[in-house]
């Protein structure tokens, strides 16, 4: 089994697509795995102090919420070697290949000023990868064009300077998880930093989880068979039948939406239900919390250690 690594942007509240989409198989993949709040990639857009250091907090307890409990949990920001590291590869990056980058450009669009940070965000992505050598990096297709920048990068270095980093393998999710869409905007996909109504937060409780799968967009459809998977036609049915799915629900039998939305409903409760129970107790002991963050971050910086001292002296620097 190799290494694993999955860095989560605290750029919001998680989601139940964060859940199912990545803490849910980061649970399963524990050994050798570097779990971390990327706490400085939220930092590449206009940013409140406060809400960034209660949004990373909730992350860090929310993944040991969910089982993440042998793994490495760190802060990126408390191992200094990403920033190190991400300067020294922006010493091998150039302007126009960090232009290049589709993100960059969408995030920047019809901003009048955007942060320095925002164009060498991949220099930074870099970093934290090739930091920890693993040997494959999955990644959803709005990455993909990043951890290729990153191995573009660590072969031009390996090529310069000598041979410091292990080059990733770019390794696309299958789409084997469920793709979560927002519950009124099917078309997308529920995300943390879109701030709506349509998406379920992991610590939404039980009746607001209620309200907005009520309120959850379906379809003037009333026929006997109303309640089907079709991604064109009924994108928001659909959605629902894919969230009950991955919750472990089944919609035997169900024939109309009040049912399906209750059927829906349930089954989310019953999954987040432990997760807050644990979350609760967590958050009521954030020494504990801290505590082991605090180690991962001492492991993370043990073994980045290595790495980052060997592109230093590559570089010709003491
Ligand atoms: P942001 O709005 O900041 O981009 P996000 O909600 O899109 O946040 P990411 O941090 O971009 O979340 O994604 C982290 C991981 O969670 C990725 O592996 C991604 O595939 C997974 N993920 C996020 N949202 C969903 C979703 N709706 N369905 C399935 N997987 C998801
Ligand atoms: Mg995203």
């Amino acid at each position: 089994m190799s290494r694993t690594l999955s860095l989560l942007t605290p750029s919001g509240r998680l989601t139940l697509g964060s859940y199912l989409g990545a803490l849910a198989p980061m649970a399963q993949r524990q050994d050798d795995a570097f779990y971390g709040v990327a706490d400085l990639h939220a930092m590449t857009t206009e940013h409140d102090p406060r809400q960034l250091r209660a949004l990373s907090a909730e992350m860090a307890t929310l993944f040991l919420a969910v089982g993440l409990d042998r793994a490495t949990l760190f802060r990126q920001s408390q191992v200094p070697a990403h920033a190190e590291l991400a300067y020294l590869l922006e010493c091998v990056a150039t302007t126009g290949e960090l232009n290049r980058m589709i993100q960059f450009k969408e995030k920047g669009r019809g901003v009048e000023s955007t942060r320095v940070s925002l164009f060498t965000y991949p220099a930074l992505m870099a970093a934290d990868i090739l930091l920890y050598r693993p040997r494959q990096v999955p990644v959803g297709a709005d990455q993909k064009q990043h951890v290729e920048l990153t191995r573009d990068l660590a072969l031009r270095f390996n090529r310069r300077y000598g041979e410091v980093f292990t080059v990733p393998e770019v390794v696309t999710s299958s789409g084997g998880s469920a793709r979560v869409r927002d519950l009124l905007h099917p078309q997308r996909k529920m995300s943390k930093s879109a701030d709506s109504a349509g998406t379920i937060y992991l610590l939404d409780p039980p009746d607001v989880v209620r309200k907005k799968v009520a309120r959850a967009v379906t379809d003037s459809d009333t026929g006997p068979a109303a309640v089907r998977a079709d991604p064109d036609a009924k994108p928001g049915v659909t959605n629902l039948l894919e969230i009950l799915a991955a919750c472990g629900g089944s919609a035997d039998g169900v024939t109309t939406y009040g049912a399906l939305k209750r059927e829906v409903t349930d089954a989310v409760v019953s999954l987040l239900g432990p997760v807050q129970a644990r979350y609760a107790d967590l958050a009521a002991d954030p020494a504990y919390v801290t505590g082991v963050l605090e180690s991962g971050a001492a492991h993370c910086r043990q073994v980045t250690a290595p790495v980052l001292a060997s592109a230093r002296a590559a570089l010709g620097l003491a």
